[in-house]
């Protein structure tokens, strides 16, 4: 290994002090400059009066009047004098076009020597500026807005701060529910835990999730509201503890109809006011998104009305028609809200219940297969009994996609069909040995 000596690495370092990417300068404790590397003599000799860089108090005399009195008035033997001290050069001072801010540290040696770094500061002070005048507009904003509430969520969707509009919109006060997750603004069946971290993920993986609908206050009134959740993290924390998410809350009651409206139009049966088969799909695909990401209980219920041709034979389609409708009502009565109920075609409908067993589907098919055997629908004052059958699936591994979970409840319904109509069956590999005779009483 060469070797070096004292003198050897003291020039390497002068030399890379010389070179240094700020400004430098070696000066004797009157100010006489004994070294300035060439970005400080750019940022100093427009300073200079006569052309002349020999003595740095008298460069900065402009600037920092009080220099040569700080240094002199400095007791210790060495340290720092000043430290990022902002010079403003005013636009228009030695002709020039733009004001500049240069920064200034100033270290004392030992009794002979002082060593000061200058640096350019403008655009980072004006990006500063900037920045803090921006937050007070938010500021401002924030705490001036009326409808909106914004919430910070944690990982896992709790509550950690608010503005103070949230009060206005959602009745609570802020220490009833820090720490307590955002379900606490939707209604028991708008959400579930499952539901709550899902978001999440999804605003995670496209920046954002926004979902409007049935919002509660704290005093159990209904309200119309629109919640985006946007993460606060950088994507590269989407896996870290340290994942924070934003709450904006919007009372938008005013826009319910304008909404619905549209969404009806496009996603609602007409017949029944349940999503239609287009909008089953979507909302089928959504959650079976969630199951690959998370694979968490996700049941699939068929429903068909038993002899429906019948019905309308019998007592014309309009009474058919109205059948449907009091089905239709059944469903909306039976299912939760996170359900995804349609109606698929004819007197075919369907649900999607996300966090729900095969078993708990049964239990729940079993229920409304009974209180529709119970009921009866009056067309012009005739009653008119029907009756429904039921085939039930679970996703699992091997579910290819949403077709094929349709394909297993439809196959479970048949058997329903099949083994005397007014039941509920449930899905097996083996069609021909479907086990479950669960039957309404
Ligand atoms: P099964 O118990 O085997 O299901 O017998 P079904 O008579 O219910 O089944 P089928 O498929 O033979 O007949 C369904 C009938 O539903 C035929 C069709 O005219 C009627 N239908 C389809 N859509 C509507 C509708 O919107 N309104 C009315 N009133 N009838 C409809
Ligand atoms: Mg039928
Ligand atoms: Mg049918």
């Amino acid at each position: 290994m060469p070797s070096t000596t004292v003198g050897e690495e003291y020039e390497a370092l002068l030399q890379f002090l010389y070179m240094a990417p700020i400004g430098l300068v070696q000066a004797r404790s009157d100010g006489e400059i004994l070294m300035v590397n060439p970005i400080c003599a750019q940022l100093l000799m427009p300073l200079s009066r006569n052309g002349e860089l020999t003595n740095l108090f008298t460069a900065l005399e402009g600037l920092a009047p009080d220099l040569r009195h700080r240094v002199q008035t400095f007791e210790s033997t060495h340290g720092m004098i000043c430290e990022a001290m902002h010079l403003q050069i005013n636009a228009g001072a030695q002709g020039r076009k733009d004001s500049q801010i240069l920064s200034l540290s100033l270290l004392k040696l030992d009794a002979e020597r002082l060593m000061a770094v200058l640096s350019d500061v403008t655009q980072s002070v004006k990006r500063d500026r900037e920045l803090r005048q921006s937050q007070a507009w938010i500021n401002t904003l924030v705490t001036g807005l009326i409808d909106y509430a914004l919430v910070a969520l944690d990982e896992c969707g709790r509550l950690q701060s608010w503005n103070a509009s949230i009060g206005r919109v959602t009745g609570f006060e802020q220490h009833e529910v820090v720490g307590q997750d955002y379900s606490l603004f939707y209604p028991p069946d708008g959400m579930s835990a499952d539901r709550v971290l899902d978001r999440l993920h999804e605003a995670d993986e496209s920046g954002w999730s926004l979902d409007e609908g049935w919002r509660m206050r704290s005093d159990g009134t209904r309200y119309w509201g629109s919640c985006l959740i946007a993460p606060l993290h950088a994507p590269d924390e989407a896996q870290s503890e340290a994942r924070a998410y934003s709450l904006i809350i919007r009372d938008v009651s005013d826009r319910r109809e304008a909404t619905e409206a549209l969404r009806n139009s496009v996603s609602c049966d007409h017949l029944t006011g349940l999503a239609n088969r287009r909008a089953f799909f979507d909302g089928a695909e959504l959650e079976l998104q969630r199951w690959k990401r998370a694979p968490r209980p996700l049941s699939m219920v068929m429903i068909d009305a038993d002899h429906f041709k019948r019905i309308n034979d019998l007592h014309g389609h309009a009474a058919g028609d109205a059948v449907l409708r009091h089905l239709a009502a059944g469903l909306s009565a039976t299912f939760r809200a996170i359900d995804v109920v349609a109606r698929l075609g004819g007197e075919e409908f369907v649900a999607l219940l996300p966090g729900t067993t095969i078993e708990g589907a049964e239990a729940v098919a079993l229920r409304l297969c009974r209180s529709i055997a119970e009921q009866s629908v009056t067309v012009d004052g005739t009653p008119i009994r029907y009756t429904v059958s039921v085939g039930i699936a679970a996703m699992e591994e091997g579910v290819e996609g949403i077709n094929t979970l349709i394909q297993r409840a439809d196959v479970a319904m048949y058997a329903a069909k099949a083994n005397g109509r007014n039941r509920v069956e449930r899905w097996h590999a083996d069609r021909g040995r479907a086990p479950s005779a669960a039957q309404p009483t």
